[in-house]
């Protein structure tokens, strides 16, 4: 199929071929005559389908005609991030190009007055989160009557982020009769119910059975140790085995983890980069160019960056951590393999993951084949009942449980200071981060009672300053 069977305009079909586009992707020539003969859409649809531009290239058409008044946007694009708010933004800077339409971003960490300037203006499309869209909805400097197409885009995310109740306050704002197009990668049962209350007879363009992931990504699983600096160089194995590896992003679960990651990664001289939520907006867009241009070749990132970002060529995903949600996997794994390229992801699993990742294959409906040797679960749940029972029994006070990953806990950090310390393999990687100095400087094995004819070996790392009279010999004692 060509482009220009769709019923696109002139305008657009130029830009398209700008692009470089050959043909429309499933969800394009599925969606976009739908959305030109003004049906509400429902599409399913991974990211790196060429989504954007199924709702994108159509609403363009649409806009051709009229104009936009002041603070009454005609068109309203609803995304979970600010990042992928900014990258709707830049599609239609790149698809509108013979277009001279207003678009507008209304996204956080961005001046109010700035917005206000814009949407001032008169707003032929206003990009925004739902936030800071009530927001400037509460200060009366938007009126949402004059909405004729409605896109809530990635449901899916907003309903993880918990923007649900936003949205639906947003739908009821903008008149019944407007058009709605609504885009989900999965369909939990919230999801369902949004469209079922919000949408009006849609097509349904599914493109991919739902939570299937892109068949054009290999995927491996990892064994690996739980203990955080092990798991780190489990990585950097994997980082260095990878063939091809052109640049990739490293999903953590946790904040503080892409930081503590980020930062070991950098002084093992990786060429990196970090992604996450409590970046400021500037920071974040300033990273994204840097790893768009190749500056920067690993992206340690949180979910909130998962989702939607528009970066073409990336070779390899890494799963630091397997996803607590299974549907994360999806998304994660969908940077990789974008648009008919190949891609690939390994995953790091812990003998703690078991259920995570069964959730996952689940979802997926697909084993995916273990990278080296596999973990036995079984075995490994039956040594953690053995650890903790002895552990029990010798009052040792550590408190760990079944799926226990945190940082502190499994660094002995919540043993307190008669806890003997984990063993460590170097020094260097454990004065990565994730130990407290106190704890990094231990000795490897903890030194024993010493017989008196023993020399006392300093109990310190090198370069820690040793108060002198712990290193002289101890005085025999007098016999009485
Ligand atoms: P999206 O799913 O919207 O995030 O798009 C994923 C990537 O596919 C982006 O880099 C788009 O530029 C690219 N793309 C979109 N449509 C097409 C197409 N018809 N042919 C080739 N690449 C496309």
């Amino acid at each position: 199929m060509a482009f220009d069977t769709l019923g696109l305009s002139e305008k657009v079909l130029a830009a398209v071929e700008a692009a470089g586009y050959k043909e429309p992707t499933a969800i394009q020539s599925g969606a976009i005559p739908q959305v030109l003969e003004r049906r509400d859409v429902l599409g399913i649809a991974q990211t790196g389908t060429g989504k954007t531009a199924s709702f994108t290239l159509p609403m363009l058409t649409l806009l051709e005609k009229g104009r936009a008044r002041a603070r009454m946007p005609r068109t309203l694009i609803l995304e979970p991030t600010r990042e992928l708010a900014a990258q709707v933004e830049e599609n239609f800077e790149k698809y509108g190009t013979n277009h001279k339409l207003n678009v507008a971003l209304l996204i956080g960490g961005v001046s109010f007055s700035e917005q206000d300037k814009k949407l001032d203006r008169g707003t032929d499309v206003l990009i925004a989160t739902p936030g800071r869209l009530l927001d400037h909805f509460e200060r009366g400097k938007l009126l949402l009557q004059g909405v004729e197409i409605l896109v809530i885009d990635e449901a899916d995310r907003m309903l993880d982020m918990g923007f649900i109740p936003d949205i639906e306050r947003i739908c009821k704002l903008i008149p019944f009769t407007r058009q709605t197009l609504f885009f989900s990668a999965t369909m939990p049962p919230e999801i369902q119910r949004l469209t079922e209350t919000f949408l009006q007879n849609p097509a349904r363009i599914e493109v991919a059975p739902t939570s299937s992931t892109a068949d054009n990504v290999a995927q491996f699983l990892k064994a690996s140790p739980s203990k955080d600096y092990e798991k780190r160089a489990a990585l950097r194995e994997l980082l260095e085995g990878a063939e091809d590896l052109k640049n990739a992003i490293v999903f953590c679960n946790r904040k503080r983890d892409v930081s503590t990651l980020f930062r070991s990664l950098e002084r093992h001289e990786y060429n990196v980069g970090t992604l996450h939520g409590d970046m400021d907006q500037r920071t974040r867009m300033m990273m994204l160019d840097n790893f768009r241009k190749g500056n920067i070749k690993l992206l340690v990132a949180s979910d909130v960056a998962a989702r939607g970002l528009d970066i073409p060529e990336v070779s390899h995903v890494f799963n630091y951590d397997v996803p607590i949600n299974a549907e994360d996997y999806v998304h994660r794994i969908g940077r990789t393999g974008r648009a008919g390229r190949s891609g690939i992801a390994y995953t790091l699993v812990t003998p703690e993951d078991q259920k995570y990742l069964e959730a996952i294959q689940v979802l997926i409906n697909k084993t995916i084949d273990w990278l080296g040797e596999e973990i036995d679960f079984e075995e490994a749940a039956r040594e953690r009942k053995a650890r903790r029972k002895s552990g029990r029994s010798s009052k040792a006070g550590s408190s760990s449980n079944d799926n226990e990953t945190d940082t502190a806990k499994s660094s002995g950090r919540r043993r307190g200071g008669k806890a003997k310390p984990e063993p460590v393999e170097s020094l260097e990687e454990i004065s990565d981060d994730a130990i407290p100095s106190t704890v990094a400087k231990m000795p490897q094995k903890p030194a024993g009672r010493k017989s008196k004819t023993d020399k006392l070996e300093p109990a310190f790392a090198p370069g820690v300053h040793i108060p002198a009279f712990l290193l002289r010999e101890p005085r025999p004692k007098k016999a009485s």
